[in-house]
């Protein structure tokens, strides 16, 4: 008689973000016996957000700043579904795709990353859905930017960037350097422009953005009409491209899913990037909050997670325990300013210059050309976090 044999365990990976790369990554080195991998995740490609401004400036084009992932799950035998979660039930071990079926695991790591909530976004900003252009999903902001481009090779453009933040302050000096004839805004709302930097950056991004012929309003845009951007002061601001580049928010179908969630609704997980509500669900990057740390969002944490989240599923489904992520105090933070230059910190130092930009850009082309290639053998030469130095 042989004994009946065993159904595999469900391992299903929910989005492809910076640390499930590298999680696929080593998978063909070190596969998981006796369990199914599947991934969801609706694009063939992760676009890397750190070399989005130097697409849009016209330093790279779209392939140079993508990962795909069909090489890396080549011959891991990885299940891949080209699909988005809408809903996940943490208790009874399912998640909704947005075909209507649902998918049962026995273990779930979540990289799916934050988005801009349209019906949030619409609520304050009305006509935002209809004239604005999202800078997330990142990969429909990547496909509809050269739409933008051809436009503004027609006649001068009005570009006004709502959000004053990293990526609001990137793209604004970057549109500025590749569609030579048009002229930008920055729309901050309510804090000041870079407010999450030291106030020696914010003076070096000031400077940056009037030399440029950047203009900023400390105003607030309530509403976006054809061709105008509504300001709380009253006043209308002619436009032609509405971007918004606003923060980011949690996916709304976390909040049915009885995972435990912090105040902006993120997963909330445990130094070994746990649920903490959950013990079988993992999750990292931008779309969880360690509690024990008040760690602000951003690629840099999301890439350095990657390692470690190989490492503790790998521990979690053959019963061992998971070790604690420490994810540094202070990284690179790398803000390229359009035109070949760019501002460094590091914690409250700062520099800027060409050589930055140079900096920039070879962390970056490194980053993608260690995933884009085939899978990593065990000696592999991954770094030992194998995280590029300038994610903020
Ligand atoms: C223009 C721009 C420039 C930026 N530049 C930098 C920078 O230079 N340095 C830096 O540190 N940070 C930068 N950021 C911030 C950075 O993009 C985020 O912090 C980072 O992307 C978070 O990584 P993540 O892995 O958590 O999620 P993401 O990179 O967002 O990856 C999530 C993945 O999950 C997929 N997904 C989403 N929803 C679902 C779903 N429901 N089901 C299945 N899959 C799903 C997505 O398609 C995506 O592939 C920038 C942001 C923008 C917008």
């Amino acid at each position: 008689m042989t004994a009946p044999a065993q159904s595999p365990k469900q391992l299903v990976l929910l989005g492809a973000g910076h640390a499930h790369v590298h999680v696929l990554s080593t998978l063909a080195a070190q596969p998981m016996p006796g369990v199914q991998i599947t991934l969801v995740a609706p694009y063939p490609r992760q676009l890397y957000s750190g070399m989005v401004p130097g697409f849009v400036a016209g330093h790279y084009a779209l392939e140079d700043c993508v990962i795909a992932l069909a090489p890396l799950l080549k011959n891991t035998g990885i299940k891949w579904l080209t699909r988005s979660a809408t809903g996940l039930d943490a208790n009874a071990r399912t998640v909704t795709l947005d075909d209507g079926s649902t998918l049962s695991f026995d273990w779930l790591s979540v990289n799916t990353g934050p988005v801009q909530d349209r019906d949030q976004i619409e609520q304050t900003m009305p006509g935002a859905r209809e004239h604005g252009l999202f800078v997330r999903p990142i990969e429909a902001f990547g496909a509809l930017w050269p739409q933008v481009a051809e436009l503004a090779k027609t006649r001068a453009l009005r570009v006004a960037v709502i959000g004053g933040g990293a990526a609001g302050i990137e793209l604004a000096m970057a549109i500025r350097h590749g569609l030579r004839s048009s002229s930008v805004t920055i729309i901050s709302g309510a804090a000041a422009v870079g407010a999450n930097y030291t106030p020696a950056v914010q003076q070096r991004v000031a400077k940056a953005l009037k030399r440029r012929n950047i203009t900023v309003l400390p105003d607030m845009a309530v509403g976006i009409q054809a061709g105008e951007v509504l300001l709380g002061c009253g006043a209308r601001l002619a436009c032609d491209v509405p971007l918004i580049a606003t923060g980011a928010q949690a996916p709304a179908w976390l909040a049915g899913s009885g995972l435990a969630l912090d105040g902006n609704g993120f997963i909330a997980v445990d130094a070994c990037q746990r649920s903490t509500s959950h013990a079988h669900v993992f999750a990292a990057g931008d779309v969880s909050t360690r509690v024990d740390r008040a760690i602000a969002r951003s690629g840099v944490y999301a890439v350095r997670a990657g390692p470690a989240l190989a490492n503790n599923l790998a521990a979690a489904i053959a019963g061992r325990e998971p070790t604690p992520h420490q994810p540094p105090e202070n990284t690179l933070n790398l803000l390229s300013c359009g035109d070949r230059q760019a501002i460094a910190s590091w914690g409250r130092y700062s520099a800027q210059g060409r050589w930055v930009w140079w900096l920039k850009d070879r962390i970056d082309r490194a980053f993608i050309k260690r995933y884009a290639r085939p899978p990593l053998t065990p000696a592999g030469d991954m770094d030992s976090d194998g995280a590029p130095a300038n994610r903020r």
